[in-house]
């Protein structure tokens, strides 16, 4: 077994802290205050290679592998997790999706300009009455011959509104329940298709999510993503490996709050010493550390398994559970570490706090992780 990071691991996450301190750092604040996607660093991240990052170079990505994504997730999320939910929507539910599900027309026109992050993708699978049962879709694609006529809401999609491709699924064949769902490509500006309001959040207030409504969308055949009725696996499949980013983002949403409030206990005196000195202060941080830890071992694995293409359902959600759970404790001592300043926005620690609480449900909740567990380890 092999702990230690390859050279180019180790740059890409020097990339990505970089990027996090001078380019995600400045506004912060401002823009989780007034819910500003961060619409000019997600421009800088395309172009850095960061919203394609496991392309292959033939489709426009970076051609790194999963680990160098876990990295790179955790040091943008240590400052904006606005910012990196961008990130691991668009490469590992949008990007992933199309290159390996997708054929070769659909990734010359659509994979390619997302890859380079030209476009930003969004996945939109989530109803207001199908969250975490997904099966139960009521957006229909009819097939019309050539093409597929939708309708139908979709609710809390990422990007909702600044993506410029959308993987909708959509029942063709309510028979059929699950085995009759499609995974179409939709493209904004298609007749019909509509973006709701933004939603007005707890955390991750930037980031772009909205409501969308199809009225007979008319999506051509050639859109849609494998054969006919693979969209419920094809979302499932793909889901899988979206939950390392969102581990990854728990992780480093765990691991800045615990940074801020480690730097702060130094600092901080009470009755004539830091707090740092304090026994009480002392076991908090080694609590966080070891967690924070443990998580990131967990992402390190699922995404190991994920580069030597063995399975990693198990594993990505026992990373997805453990470090979004790590996140909330994390995140509540770090404001508790902080006293009354980590309840004012300057010192981060609050946002970070909000911040966590989304990593808990999204991609699939921690109920749901525990279910995907238990029916592996009882298989
Ligand atoms: C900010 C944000 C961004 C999102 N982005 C996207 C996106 O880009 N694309 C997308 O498709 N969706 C997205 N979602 C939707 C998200 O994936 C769902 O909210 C989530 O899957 C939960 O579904 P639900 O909200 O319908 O809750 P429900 O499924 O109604 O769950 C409510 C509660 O019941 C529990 N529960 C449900 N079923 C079971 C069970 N069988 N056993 C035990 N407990 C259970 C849940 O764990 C939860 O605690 C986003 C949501 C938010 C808030």
């Amino acid at each position: 077994m092999n702990f230690e990071l390859t050279e180019e691991q180790i740059m890409i996450r020097q990339a990505a802290r970089d990027f996090a301190q001078t380019e995600l750092k400045p506004g912060v604040i401002e823009r989780d205050e007034h819910q500003k996607f961060p619409a000019e660093q997600v421009k800088m991240l395309g172009e850095l290679g960061f919203l394609g990052m496991m392309v292959s170079p033939k489709y426009g990505g970076s051609g790194m592998d999963a680990i160098s994504y876990v990295l790179a997730m955790e040091e943008l999320s240590k400052i904006d997790a606005s910012a990196s939910v961008v990130v691991s929507v668009n490469n590992s539910l949008v990007c992933y999706g199309l290159e390996k599900y997708g054929n070769d027309f659909q990734k010359e026109k659509y994979l390619v300009p997302l890859a380079k992050g030209e476009k930003i993708g969004a996945f939109c699978l989530s109803e207001p009455e199908a969250g975490s049962d997904a099966t139960s879709q009521k957006t229909t694609a009819v097939d019309m011959g050539d093409h597929y006529l939708l309708n139908g809401v979709k609710n809390w999609i990422t990007n909702g509104n600044s993506a410029s491709t959308y993987l909708v699924i959509a029942q063709t064949h309510p028979e059929k329940r699950h085995h009759g769902i499609n995974a179409l490509i939709v493209e904004k500006g298609m007749e019909g298709f509509e973006v709701g309001a933004k939603e007005n959040k707890l955390g991750i207030r930037g980031s772009d999510t909205h409501s969308l409504m199809f009225t007979d969308v008319k999506v051509p055949k050639e859109n849609r993503i494998g054969d006919d009725g693979f969209g419920f696996k094809f979302a499932m499949n793909t889901l899988e490996g979206g939950r390392i980013g969102i581990a990854a983002q728990a992780l480093g949403i765990a691991s800045g709050a615990y940074e801020l409030a480690l730097n702060y206990s130094k600092e901080r005196k009470a009755f004539g010493k830091t707090i740092a000195d304090l026994q009480a202060t002392q076991f908090k941080l080694a609590d966080m550390a070891t967690e924070i830890e443990a998580a990131r071992l967990l992402c390190l694995k699922a995404a190991w398994l994920k580069d030597q293409g063995q399975p990693y359902a198990q594993a990505s959600s026992m990373a997805k559970l453990f470090a979004s759970e790590v996140a909330m404790r994390t995140t509540v001592e770090a404001v508790q570490i902080h006293g009354g300043y980590g309840f004012v926005k300057e010192y981060h620690v609050e946002r970070l706090m909000r911040d966590a609480k989304i990593t808990q449900i999204y991609e699939g909740t921690s109920e749901i992780q525990r279910i995907v567990i238990s029916r592996e380890v009882l298989k």
